[in-house]
């Protein structure tokens, strides 16, 4: 079906006015749900025998992570290849950035290199837009210090649209994300996301890693109690605690703070039936989240994982073919 099939081509040309994925400001529900529905054609593309469509061929995607990523940068880089695009990866660790050379100047480096489309991971935030404003390619926000994780959060709400059994639509449908807020891209993206899809989140930890700000956004409640959060909600997300982000103790001890913010079996009874238990990764087992839950049968953790290809797939594929 790919290229030029008509799914295809038509999810791609609804959504094809953005230049960049840098966050959602500017997106519509339906520039979303046509997204989510080219989704479903590049999940299908990775159930053949032989994974691969030449839709991208000829393109070159330029992987710049300038913070540390396992799950992210493997899924781009699949999702490039599966559609026979070239890719170049750049890792921080390995680089000129450690002696010193200036953002701008390594992605003049890398710019030489004519990438069509840079995927982008940065412990600071806004960085991902500065090079958008510094390069004539495409930019794709792979996660900017706490800000903003566009991809993971359309992954997460492919998820739920894919395995909520029964599923009608995001409107009445409610997300609670536990665990620390403050520091998560991934809680940012997702409360922009759900709630541009008529969803409700609910956000909870404690109150030192729950922005009041958050709260003021229309469709999102805070609480410090978890068993609040958890009633009735659809799917529950659970964070880890992002000590890298941390400036300052945040927490009076870990063991209290399982004790009043863990994710357990006994908890997601107050759920709704059929609710979801999922987690961006990585997972720290039995603190944020009661070891045996993440392998509950209602545990999405790993389709997450699976549907990160075929979501930034589409992804690749509707701002560089879309947009020409
Ligand atoms: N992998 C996610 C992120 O990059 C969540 C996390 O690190 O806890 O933000």
């Amino acid at each position: 079906m790919i290229p030029g099939s008509t799914p295809l081509a038509e999810t791609a040309a609804k959504t094809s006015r953005r230049r960049h994925l840098l966050d959602f400001e500017g997106w519509s529900r339906d520039d979303v749900l046509a997204l989510l529905d080219t989704t479903d054609v590049m999940a299908q593309v990775m159930q053949r025998t032989i994974k691969k469509v030449p839709a991208l061929q000829g393109f070159t995607i330029g992987t710049l992570f300038f913070e540390d990523s396992t799950r992210t940068r493997l899924s781009f880089e699949r999702a490039a290849r599966a559609q026979s695009a070239d890719v170049i990866s750049f890792a921080a660790g390995g680089s000129s950035l450690s002696k010193g050379e200036s953002l701008k100047d390594t992605l003049r480096t890398i710019d030489a290199l004519q990438a069509d489309l840079y995927v982008v991971r940065h412990q600071a935030a806004g960085a991902p837009h500065q090079i958008a404003r510094w390069t004539d390619a495409l930019v794709v926000n792979a996660g900017d210090g706490r800000r903003a994780h566009p991809t993971q959060a359309l992954l997460d709400a492919y998820t739920f649209r894919a395995r909520f059994e029964g599923f009608d639509g995001f409107a009445g449908k409610r997300l609670a994300i536990v665990g620390d807020v403050m520091h998560s891209r991934v809680a940012r993206s997702n409360v922009a996301l759900w709630t541009l899809l008529g969803a409700e989140v609910v956000l909870c930890g404690p109150r030192t890693l729950l922005p009041a700000e958050l709260g003021q956004a229309r469709g999102v409640t805070l609480t410090h109690r978890v068993d609040e959060a958890l009633e009735g909600a659809h799917a529950v997300m659970a964070l880890r605690l992002q000590h890298e982000r941390m400036t300052r103790g945040l927490l009076p001890s870990l063991a209290e703070y399982r004790q009043r913010y863990q994710v357990t079996r006994k908890r997601m009874r107050a759920a709704h039936a059929g609710a979801l238990v999922m987690h961006p990764g990585p997972i720290n087992r039995d603190i944020e989240l009661e070891g045996a839950l993440a392998d509950a049968p209602y545990s999405v953790i790993e389709a997450q994982v699976a549907n990160g290809v075929p979501v930034r797939m589409a992804i690749l594929y509707t701002l560089l073919v879309g947009s020409r």
